[in-house]
């Protein structure tokens, strides 16, 4: 039989692609037929896995991709290098453990998570990424329409899912429902990320009813380590870096709060605005 229709029975269309190449390269070094097994099979296993890392970044809907690697842990001091390293490990995803960011707007949560999905879809997991609005949507349309059985059966699939900005909208009973079946179906089976804006004990407003909350922070935290980030906003800072906010003083206490912010808006930048452009 042919080469090249042996690799096509076979499947292997990245070596048949680079076969030309490879066997140049082969000549030109004198390679042994180990040596040269060897860079084959590495060259389809690459495309391969490669392919695979494309088609599951997609699948996790990410709306951006941002890496561990372009996080400048040093602006957030408060941040614990072990903690983040040992995460990027991704432990906590085989042993199917969650991973809590709280911390003000802009210090990074978004992307830390976005980070550590990334890192679990290159070592081959599945990842969905959903803004928790999207997620109670989602299963309401469901709920309306007969199928919220299968939506959360779906929603238990990924090893890995990520619900961004938690506490930004009070959820109704209902939608605080389905966010705690969510949760015991994928506990102990898989893990979520999830950030929010609120500390612990403001979560009885978001879910609002304080018995729900502590049900659902009990299974949560069961495992789970939280990252809590107190410094500064990043946007504000490259805003300040380019000039349009005042330098900050030595002495005088950062808040990246309000004062920041109105300054901000007086400029004609909105947090929409700006964040189009990151
Ligand atoms: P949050 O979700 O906490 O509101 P984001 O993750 O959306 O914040 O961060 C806002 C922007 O600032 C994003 O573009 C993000 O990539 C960037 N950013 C935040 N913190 C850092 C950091 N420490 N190093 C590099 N970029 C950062
Ligand atoms: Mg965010």
């Amino acid at each position: 039989m042919q080469l090249v229709s042996l690799l096509e029975k076979m499947k292997m269309e990245h070596l048949g692609a680079q076969l030309d190449a490879l066997c140049e390269q082969a000549s030109k070094k004198d390679q042994g037929y180990r040596e040269f097994l060897t860079d084959a099979l590495a060259a389809e296993w690459r495309g391969r896995h490669l392919k695979g890392v494309e088609a599951r970044l997609r699948q996790a809907r990410f709306p951006w991709i941002k890496t561990l690697e372009q996080f400048d842990v040093s602006f957030q001091p408060s941040l614990d290098r072990k903690v983040l390293r040992e995460l990027s490990g991704l432990a906590f995803v085989e042993r199917a453990e969650n991973v809590v960011l709280l911390g003000p707007p802009g210090v990074g949560k978004t992307h830390l998570a976005i980070a550590l999905g990334v890192k679990a879809v290159e070592a081959g997991h599945r990842v969905l990424f959903l803004t928790l609005e999207t997620l109670l949507g989602r299963l309401t349309r469901a709920a309306g329409e007969n199928r919220l059985e299968r939506t959360l059966r779906q929603l238990v699939y990924p090893k890995v899912l990520i619900i961004d900005e938690m506490g930004y909208l009070p959820m109704n009973r209902q939608e605080a429902s389905f966010f705690f079946r969510l949760l015991t179906r994928r506990y102990e089976r898989a893990s979520l990320i999830l950030t929010s804006n609120k500390s612990y004990g403001d979560w009885g407003e978001i879910f609002n009813d304080q018995v729900l909350a502590s049900a659902i922070l009990d299974r949560l935290l069961h495992h789970a380590t939280t990252i809590n980030i107190k410094g500064e906003s990043y946007r504000l800072k490259e805003k300040r870096k380019a000039g349009l906010l005042g330098r900050s003083q030595p002495g005088k206490k950062e808040g990246g709060g309000q004062e920041e912010l109105d300054k901000l808006l007086q400029a004609g930048l909105s947090e929409t605005a700006e964040k189009g452009t990151s």
